[in-house]
């Protein structure tokens, strides 16, 4: 069978109804939490193959995450299915008004390799949770985990329901989207390729979810908690090796904390990682030798503080410090995505907002401060898909928050209830008796102006 006519079974088998009364949704989000539990060893074998991720990091950012995900999604299914009742205004009264949620449709969920079963098991929860048809296109970097994840929807699911579609994405998903209308494509992923999708979404007048990276500028001010700030940047931003898209991307410190802030930042690499990250049990790998070189060589564009070294037949690179930077450099126009932390100083707001400017819209920022009023001031002068205070990264993890970026670091939001409503067409309905219909409303209309202004104002 051709990938298109497998989706051509797939939009007969929605259009049966099947996959919409709550009974069924609820029972696939079951079969699904019960598939991924089963598991469990195999997730944290592939994820260890494949990033040197251990389990205890697996549960935080992988299956235990998607988990907690899951289980609220179930835990509130049927509210969120509820008809939302709204106001009715005075020009439509008696007549009452509701916003009902119906499924899309079909949708392609599309992944990268960082958080390769989260990015793409997640989405999945919003999915069936509202109702649709889901096929999913995991990244072709991440072999063993993809493996696992293929494995368990095939066990779980029929074909026409949740299609598996592993491959080289520049091959498969142009042929999807090229030649079959999507209801929905949800993208994780990079900027680039994040405009490609858009550009074939665009000719089928496809809705999107783009959750795309950028540069997370973390600003640590004069009156920050120093040890604070040292201990929780370092802990998010060597997570799995930096290659998150929510690390904090370069440090912005006011120039009177830079030396105390470096000093901590020095302890904590030490007592997380030890002095030789290379064999700590908990210290990531860069994901292939293509990541490797672009993050090495991010190495020789700054003095290196701390930190530094590497062995590319390891996929290793030490958390390191790199000060000294030139803002023209390319470590401080892409997104590092890697094991290295440019250190910057400001003087004033001003000079820290001009550095920021150059890379605007990040997908999050961060500000390290003791004062309400730097905390306001931050968080109004920084456009940014979400924000922590005295904390970096960790805004992902409360499934009551959207989660995703605005302009270059994407476009919608997921997570929870915010899942549910990406998955759900928002459909207006007002329902109107008939035993009341005055004939104000029924031309001829004329001599009614000032009562329509009365009644419309
Ligand atoms: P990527 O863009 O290389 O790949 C993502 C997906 O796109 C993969 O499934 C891949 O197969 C597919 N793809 C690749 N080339 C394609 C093409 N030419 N046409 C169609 N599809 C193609 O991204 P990546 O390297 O896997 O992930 C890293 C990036 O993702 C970083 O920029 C990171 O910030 C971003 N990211 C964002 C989030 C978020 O939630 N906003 C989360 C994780 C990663």
């Amino acid at each position: 069978m051709t990938i298109l006519s497998q989706l051509a079974a797939m939009r007969s088998y929605f259009e049966t109804g099947i996959t919409k009364p709550y009974a069924f949704r609820k029972q696939q989000l079951l079969l699904l939490k019960q598939a991924v539990t089963a598991h469990e060893e195999e997730i944290y074998a592939a994820l260890y193959a494949d990033l040197k991720k251990s389990k205890e990091e697996c549960w935080v950012t992988e299956n235990g995450f998607f988990l907690a995900e899951l289980n609220d999604t179930i835990n509130h299914l049927r509210q969120w299915m509820s008809h939302e009742s709204v106001r009715t205004n005075l020009l439509n009264l008696p007549s009452n008004s509701y916003i009902l949620r119906e499924p899309l449709g079909i949708t392609l969920i599309i992944g990268p390799w960082n958080y390769p079963f989260q990015l793409l098991f997640t989405p999945l929860i919003g999915a069936i949770a509202a109702g649709n048809c889901v096929v999913l296109k995991p990244s072709e970097f991440a072999p063993a985990t993809s493996a696992v994840m293929q494995k368990i929807i095939e066990a779980t699911f029929p074909k026409e329901y949740v299609l598996y579609v592993p491959g080289d994405g520049a091959a498969v998903i142009p042929e999807m989207m090229n030649h079959f209308t999507f209801d929905h494509v949800f993208y994780t992923g990079s900027t680039a390729v994040g405009k490609l999708i858009y550009k074939m979404a665009a000719e089928r007048l496809v809705p999107v979810t783009l959750e795309l990276g950028g540069k997370s500028p973390c600003v640590v001010e004069q009156d920050a908690n120093i040890n604070i700030a040292a201990k929780r940047i370092v802990m998010t931003k060597f997570s799995n090796a930096g290659q998150m898209c929510v690390a904090p991307d370069y440090v912005l410190v006011h120039v009177s904390q830079k030396d105390a802030l470096v000093k901590a930042m020095k302890e904590k690499i030490i007592e997380f990682f030890g002095a030789r990250a290379e064999e700590c049990d908990h210290y990531g790998r860069l994901v292939n030798t293509k990541q490797f070189d672009r993050v090495a060589a991010y190495l020789t564009q700054g003095k290196v503080l701390h930190g530094g070294r590497q062995n590319r037949s390891d996929l290793f690179i030490e958390p390191t410090l790199l000060d000294q930077v030139n803002p023209e450099a390319a470590v401080m126009k892409e997104e590092i995505f890697g094991p290295v932390l440019p250190i910057l100083t400001f003087s004033t707001p001003d000079e820290a907002k001009a550095i920021i400017a150059q890379n605007p819209n990040p997908l999050a920022f961060y500000v390290f401060t003791s004062s309400s009023a730097k905390e306001t001031f931050w968080l109004d002068a920084i456009p940014a898909g979400g924000a922590c205070v005295n904390n970096a990264s960790w805004h992902l993890t409360n499934p009551s928050l959207p989660f995703g970026g605005r302009g270059f670091s994407g476009t919608g939001a997921y997570h929870g209830k915010y899942s549910f409503d990406t998955f759900s067409h928002k459909k207006a309905v007002m329902r109107t008796p008939t035993w009341f219909d005055p004939s104000i409303k029924y031309p001829p209309l004329k001599g009614k102006l000032k009562l329509f202004k009365w009644i419309i104002r």
